[in-house]
Parts: structure tokens; C-alpha cells; sequence
């Protein structure tokens, strides 16, 4: 009894400081990703614009694979969802209080995304969230002189907010124990079968994207095959793989980007801590097939206009991330509320998330590496004549 009880007080605990970190987390991490785009005004406007539709580009690729992938395959629909007494009420999610039409959906959306920014943080309101974000780091970005030290400041603040989420994440142990405990004697043995499940098609929608689809694009845009791209990204890979944070990985990303792949240092400087921040395939891939997985087992139907919003919310929520382990679990929970899913259904996903998220960072790092690739040869392309000749590489070796 005194073990339920405990366990009980622990998962409240871990859940409630997961959700304490929502709101500034995903403030921060977007304004001070904005922010880096400061470093790319002028003539570097090109390198800010090619590295930005690159993520924009394959985080959307990213989600739409997920989202295809799961719509084809989802074995778990053979077990039933969970019962009514094991659904706690949903929150008010960004649908529920429109009839469904498109028009009152975007008059929704605009209300939440125009929101006063302090009743969206406090209300953790995540449209109005990442809208003042994203606003806020624009505005800084063009008014502030180039001589400012509030970026700077800026980034420190993210970096303790990185630091609280990870002390909290360092707790996953604990919680998980207290959620493994808590859920064995409500969970069905059909359950931990329909989660197997899913993170097997979360494994094999991944290593799609990793293995094909990102490949293919740097084939496409650099003429590097395959063959040879993979192994020269392989170390950071694996960095990534054991390590489950981008940001960790970061320095050894710099170094393989530069001497492998022959990308210039400055470039790699803005590209990669940008993507470490923003562009995190790998997460915005789990993210969609998770909200899929848990509205089945928590029996919400999902609509069209709904999967829209996932997928909106997914992009906005992946870049709001921070590159440490399970940074995307605060990320999770606003595409859950966006479709109203209740925030404990997290409890489920938390499960199983340790062996994901060393699979989706890899992932996440082998995209920004091949950004990095593709902006780089884009911009060296265009101006092949003034570039300064390219550090000698293998792949730059044998593709001139
Ligand atoms: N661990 C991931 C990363 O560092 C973030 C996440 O998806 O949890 O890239």
C-alpha cells in the first residue's frame, strides 16, 4: 500500500516538473534559435536561407513519413485502447471549441497565436508561445547593434534552462519506475504488446528516414553517394546514439563536418549549433507517430484537420526541443494537447522511450550533418570562383 502511495507521489512529481518545463523550454530554445539566425544577415542572408528551408524541408519530410508510415501500419489497432477508468478527462485542446470547419479553426488558431505572450506562457498556450518566441527573436535579431551582448545573455539563460531540464531528465529512472509501478496493476498485457508495436514501426519509420531518405537528398544535392556519406557520419552517429543528446554530440559534429565531409568552418559554426537547436528529424518523426499511437489507445478519433494540426504543431514543437536526452518529452506533450489527448498519456510513451530516443538523435545529428553538407556545396556552387580553395576531404576529393 505505502508503495502505491509513494510511487503515486513520484509520478505526480516527474510529470509535474516535465510539465513546469513546457512553457520555457520551448521559449527559449526557439528565441535563442532565432537568434543564431543574427549571425547570417548581409551576405550571409544565402547561408541563413538555404540552411533554413533545408530544416524546414526535412522536418516536414520527416513528419509526413511518420504520418504515412503509421496510417499504413499500425498493428496495435488490433488490440483494444485503453478502458474508459483508465482515461483520465482530456484537456481542452485546440479543437475543441470550433464545429470542425476550417474557418473556425484558423479564427482558433489566430486567437491562441495572438494571445498576450505572458497568458500564453503562463496558460502554457503553445501557439501563442511559439508565435512570441519566434516574433520576439526576429524583432531582437534586426533592431538590436552587432555589438549587443543580450544574445549572448539570451543563450546562457537557455543553457540553465537546458541545465533544470536535464536535472529533471535525470530523474527519468525514478519516474519511470514510479510509472512502470503505477501503470502494472491498471495495464493490460495488450497494452505492453500495442507498445512494443509501436516502437517497432517508431524503429523502422526511422531508419527509413536515416537510411533512405536522407541519403537520397544529399545524393540528389551533392552527388555524394550513400556509400560514402555514411560512413564519414558515422561517428557522430554513434555519438548521438549512445549519448541521446545532439547538443553533446555538437563538437564532434563540428569536427567531422569540417574533415569529412570538407565543409568550410564558418559555415559549419552557423549550420550545426542552429540544427542542434532546430532541426531534429528524428524527434518531429516520433512525435507524429506517438500522437497518432496515443489518441487510438486514449480513443480520440483523429481527424483530417486534426492530423493538420499535428503536423504544424509537430514542426514547431520538434525545433522548440533541446538536444538532450528526452528533450522532446515537453515537445510531446503540446502536440498532445493541441489534439486534446491527455497529458498522462505521456506516462505510456516514457515506457518505452529510452531505447527511441538513442535511435532519433542519431537520426536528428545525421540530419544536421547533411544540411550542413548540402548548404554548403549549394552555396560553394554558386560561387565557385571567389570560394577559397576547399579543405582536402575524402568526399570532397572524389566529388570536385
Ligand atoms: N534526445 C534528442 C536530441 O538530443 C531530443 C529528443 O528527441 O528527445 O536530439
Amino acid at each position: 500500500m505505502w508503495m502505491h502511495q509513494l510511487t503515486a507521489l513520484l509520478q505526480t512529481a516527474f510529470l509535474s516538473a516535465l510539465k513546469m518545463l513546457i512553457a520555457p523550454l520551448i521559449f527559449f530554445s526557439l528565441l535563442s534559435g532565432v537568434l543564431q539566425l543574427r549571425n547570417a544577415t548581409g551576405s550571409l542572408g544565402r547561408l541563413g536561407g538555404y540552411t533554413i528551408s533545408y530544416y524546414l524541408l526535412t522536418s516536414g519530410i520527416a513528419i509526413a513519413i511518420g504520418l504515412a508510415v503509421v496510417f499504413f501500419v499500425h498493428p496495435w489497432t488490433n488490440h483494444p485502447p485503453l478502458s474508459a477508468d483508465q482515461i483520465p478527462p482530456p484537456p481542452s485542446g485546440l479543437l475543441s471549441q470550433t464545429d470542425g470547419s476550417l474557418i473556425t479553426l484558423l479564427q482558433g488558431v489566430i486567437k491562441q497565436l495572438l494571445s498576450n505572450p505572458f497568458n500564453a506562457l503562463a496558460e502554457l498556450n503553445i501557439l501563442g508561445i511559439l508565435f512570441s518566441a519566434i516574433l520576439l527573436g526576429l524583432a531582437l535579431a534586426v533592431t538590436l547593434p552587432t555589438t549587443s551582448t543580450l544574445p549572448a545573455r539570451i543563450e546562457e539563460i537557455t543553457q540553465a534552462v537546458y541545465k533544470i531540464a536535464a536535472w529533471v531528465l535525470k530523474l527519468l529512472p525514478l519516474g519511470l519506475f514510479a510509472i512502470a509501478f503505477q501503470l502494472s496493476d491498471r495495464i493490460e498485457a495488450t497494452t505492453l504488446v500495442s507498445l512494443s508495436q509501436f516502437a517497432a514501426v517508431v524503429f523502422g519509420a526511422t531508419a527509413l528516414h536515416g537510411l533512405l531518405v536522407l541519403p537520397a537528398l544529399a545524393w540528389l544535392f551533392t552527388g555524394v553517394p550513400p556509400w560514402r556519406l555514411l560512413p564519414a557520419v558515422s561517428q557522430p552517429m554513434l555519438t548521438a546514439l549512445v549519448t541521446s543528446s545532439s547538443a553533446a554530440t555538437l563538437p564532434l559534429s563540428l569536427t567531422t563536418a569540417q574533415e569529412k565531409l570538407g565543409v568550410e568552418r564558418a559555415r559549419a559554426a552557423f549550420i550545426l549549433p542552429l540544427g542542434a537547436t532546430i532541426n531534429m528529424d528524428g524527434t518531429a518523426l516520433f512525435e507524429g507517430i506517438a500522437v497518432v499511437f496515443l489518441a487510438y489507445m486514449f480513443g480520440i478519433p483523429l481527424t483530417t484537420t486534426m492530423i493538420v494540426v499535428v503536423f504544424i504543431v509537430t514542426m514547431l514543437s520538434s525545433a522548440g526541443a533541446p538536444g538532450i536526452p528526452s528533450g522532446s518529452m515537453a515537445g510531446l506533450q503540446v502536440v498532445l494537447i493541441s489534439v486534446g489527448i491527455p497529458l498522462e498519456a505521456i506516462a505510456l510513451v516514457l515506457l518505452v522511450e529510452r531505447p527511441l530516443d538513442t535511435f532519433r538523435t542519431a537520426v536528428n545529428v545525421q540530419g544536421d550533418l547533411i544540411g550542413c553538407l548540402i548548404v554548403d556545396r549549394l552555396l560553394k556552387s554558386q560561387s565557385a570562383d571567389s570560394e577559397a580553395p576547399p579543405t582536402s576531404t575524402p568526399i570532397k576529393e572524389e566529388n570536385p
